[in-house]
């Protein structure tokens, strides 16, 4: 008999593991996967910003719902108490841009490496290819799960208390297929709508096939919904064949969702030169056609204005064939560009879904679960850790600082 089981072996489980062993409790951590952390290993692109180092008001604006709900977790294990636990567990981190903490050695396995001996050095029992069926309750308390072990056969082992951290289903080659969800339904809990978040968005723009590959820096993007603005965001869009990505995107991607969900108008509109105000562009633009030959390309004046993949849809866009000769260009069609280079409208049709989704939106309702505890209201001994609950966040570092204070609050294992 175990004091706790936690299922899942990713960042709030592993913590919420180590925390319960060091404090003495019997743990047992169950993961269906062969190895724990797969999330964690491909995050941040590979380099894992595990939180970020804002003061704690500006940390909360980023947290996208039940704010009030985290700030009792955060208060307990914050982001300095994160940076502390990986200096001190042997991972020299470093800030960059944004306030957004890395490891110094660029590696995300260093992060996932450092929980997981983290979780051995404090005893904790870590079985992997195992995966969790169900949840044994009595009388609306806990004792147990069901599992499927590595070779198929299906048994139960007993706890007094269970700690679910199973993800989201953003990434489910990770192993967060939201068996969690399913567990907590069937124990009464609700799971408010789950969508993906932090998610490439789709445009129905006609010349988008020109775009994949392109990056652009320094941009400014408004999300408009309902031809009202939602979002403003600044900093580096990209095109794929996911759809528009980039932090940029990624952060008005929550919006965008939902706005789509309900059936709204979604548009970005891309303000490619944010520094510059219609007047100076005019004049930049006049200069750069002076120094120009008379008869070299219009295409060759939108090359110096924009990167390469960016002149045939500009040029579409505006009408203008893009052999025309710069002396034919008249102030007219420049005002005509600089409207386009400052507000270049993509609809947004669609979203990339759950497998290109840094993040799931929705999950167990923040409601039914003691904020002071993490422990559900509905059943004695279940705790909840990490993604499966209804919290999400910007890029920057925020989702994981969730699965690291969350999973530490559960650890304790407070009643
Ligand atoms: C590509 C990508 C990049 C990201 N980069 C960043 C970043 O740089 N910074 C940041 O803050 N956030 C980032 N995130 C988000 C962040 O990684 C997650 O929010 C965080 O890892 C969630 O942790 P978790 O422990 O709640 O869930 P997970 O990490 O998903 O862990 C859940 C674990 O539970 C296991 N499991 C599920 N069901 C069962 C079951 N039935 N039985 C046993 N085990 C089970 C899974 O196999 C998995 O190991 C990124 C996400 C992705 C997909």
């Amino acid at each position: 008999m175990y004091d706790v089981i936690v299922i899942g072996a990713g960042a709030a489980g592993m913590m919420a593991a180590a925390t319960a062993a060091r404090n003495g409790k019997q743990v047992l951590l169950m993961e269906k996967m062969e190895k724990a952390g797969r999330k964690i290993r491909i995050s941040g692109k590979g380099r894992c910003n595990l939180t970020n180092a804002r003061p704690p008001e500006e940390f909360k604006e980023a947290i996208r719902v039940n704010a009030d709900f985290f700030e009792v977790a955060f208060a307990e294990f914050n982001n300095k108490a994160t940076i502390r636990f990986f200096e001190r567990n042997g991972v020299k981190l470093e800030i960059e841009r944004g306030q957004r903490v890395f490891p110094k050695s660029g590696k995300a396995w260093d992060i996932a490496n450092a929980l997981m001996e983290y979780c051995l050095d404090n005893g904790v029992e870590i079985v992997y290819n195992t995966r969790v069926t169900g949840i044994l309750t009595m009388n609306d308390k806990v004792y147990g799960v069901t599992y499927v072990n590595k070779r198929g056969f299906e048994r139960k082992e007993e706890a007094e208390n269970v700690i679910i951290a199973t993800g989201g289903v953003s990434y489910p080659g990770t192993g967060s297929t939201g068996d969690g969800y399913i567990f907590a339904n069937d124990l009464g809990h609700t799971i408010e709508e789950v969508r993906p978040s932090l998610t490439p968005l789709r445009t129905s723009h006609p010349q988008k096939k020109y775009l994949d590959g392109l990056l652009l820096k320094n941009v400014n993007a408004k999300l408009y919904i309902d031809n009202e603005l939602a979002r403003e965001e600044f900093g580096e869009i990209s095109f794929s064949d996911r759809g528009i990505e980039g932090a940029v995107a990624l952060r008005v991607s929550r919006d965008a969702v939902d706005a789509l969900i309900e059936e709204k108008k979604v548009k970005l509109v891309i303000d490619m030169k944010p520094a510059l105000t219609e007047e100076i562009l005019f004049e930049r633009i006049k200069r750069e056609i002076a120094e120009m030959q008379p008869d070299e390309f219009f295409s060759e004046l939108l090359r110096k204005l924009v990167p390469k993949n960016f002149v045939i849809p500009i040029a579409h866009e505006l009408d203008i064939h893009s052999k025309n000769y710069i002396r034919k260009v008249t102030d007219e069609e420049i005002y005509r560009l600089i409207k386009v280079l400052k507000g270049m409208v993509f609809p947004i049709t669609d979203y990339a879904p759950f497998p290109f989704a840094v993040v799931t939106a929705g999950g167990v309702n923040c409601e039914e679960v003691n904020k002071f505890t993490m422990e559900s209201l509905k059943v004695k001994g279940l705790y909840f850790a990490g993604e499966v609950l209804d919290l999400d966040a910007n890029t920057g570092g925020y989702n994981l600082q969730i699965a690291f204070s969350t999973g530490h609050l559960a650890g304790l294992l407070k009643k």
